[in-house]
């Protein structure tokens, strides 16, 4: 089941109030494939998407659209045949079915807590979320321009701010922002999306972290064990010239330390001479180790 399909089923699960069920079904009209006099209709890849959309129709007027199933593309498409039905569902949302261009009716939106629901009418017909876990994009499509741009007006009402863009005869609204789609499940009424999208964010924040912390100690184990090599060599070079014996006993200390843990940091050899030599003291004589080693080329 996609992320998209996921948020309409919550959607279509949810119990409203008359008024917010008639903004519903307007929302799922208006954005359906067509909302006129010659057609209205729904087309989709889901079964009970076609059944919401034909249920919610019955149930405000009283005309129930009829589901088709075409093998070939496996769509659904739930229609009303007659003119004079149509006539009837566009009057029952204050339409004619000839309106040019084909307008979003406010009338049809009573109470704010109508434009929840009207919203998410027109995404089960038209909107599409990817996954959290992929990217954050939230986009409602229409073939009809000044009713993507009254979409957009009533939206950004509600500040939700989404962009306009148009592609292959279509009008999109987008969003892009996953705070902004976490406001849209919202106010939606997809609670449960909007805390999955949440909750992968921190999840994909954890891991970044991790990421970086990890990144962050590969370089330093990087730099120790490259100074430990040189250290080391020294420490090599030091012994076979006989310069090793005439070190103070400190210095040798450390060299027999760092020959023993090569890949110690200097906080781990401070804890493996048990804290008789300070870390920078550690690290003193191992630098003077190298200059020493250097100077007996
Ligand atoms: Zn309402």
């Amino acid at each position: 089941m996609t992320f998209s399909t996921t948020v309409k089923t919550e959607l279509m699960k949810r119990e409203l109030e008359p008024c917010c069920k008639k903004a519903m079904t307007y929302g799922l009209l208006l954005f359906g494939k067509d909302f006129s006099a010659s057609s209205i209709r729904l087309s989709t890849e889901h079964r009970y998407i076609a059944e919401y959309y034909a249920k919610s129709i019955k149930e405000q007027t009283g005309i129930e659209p009829i589901i088709t199933a075409s093998g070939k593309n496996k769509k659904y498409v739930a229609s009303i045949k007659t003119n004079q039905l149509r006539a009837k569902v566009l009057e029952c949302f204050g339409h004619t079915g000839k309106e040019i261009p084909l307008r979003l009716n406010r009338a049809n939106i009573q109470d704010e807590c109508c434009f929840g629901a009207f919203l998410a009418g027109a995404f089960i017909s038209c909107g599409t979320v990817t996954t959290p876990e992929k990217n954050y994009h939230m986009e409602f499509s229409t073939p009809y321009q000044r009713l993507c741009k009254d979409l957009m007006n009533l939206m950004n009402e509600l500040d939700l701010n989404t962009k306009l863009m148009s592609r292959d005869y279509a009008y999109s609204l987008y969003i892009k922002n996953s705070e902004c789609i976490e406001d849209v499940l919202t106010t939606m009424g997809a609670t449960q999306a909007t805390l999955k999208v949440m909750g992968t964010k921190i999840q994909k924040d954890i891991i970044n972290n991790a990421n970086r912390r990890a990144n962050f100690d590969n370089a330093n184990i990087a730099r120790t064990v490259d100074a430990s090599a040189a250290q080391r060599e020294a420490i090599k070079r030091l012994r076979k010239k006989g310069a090793f014996n005439s070190l103070d006993e400190t210095t040798k200390l450390v060299a027999v330390a760092r020959e023993e843990n090569p890949i110690a940091s200097l906080s781990e050899m401070e804890t493996i001479l048990e804290g008789r030599i300070s870390r920078s003291g550690i690290n003193h004589r191992l630098k003077k180790i190298v200059r020493l080693a250097e100077d007996t080329k």
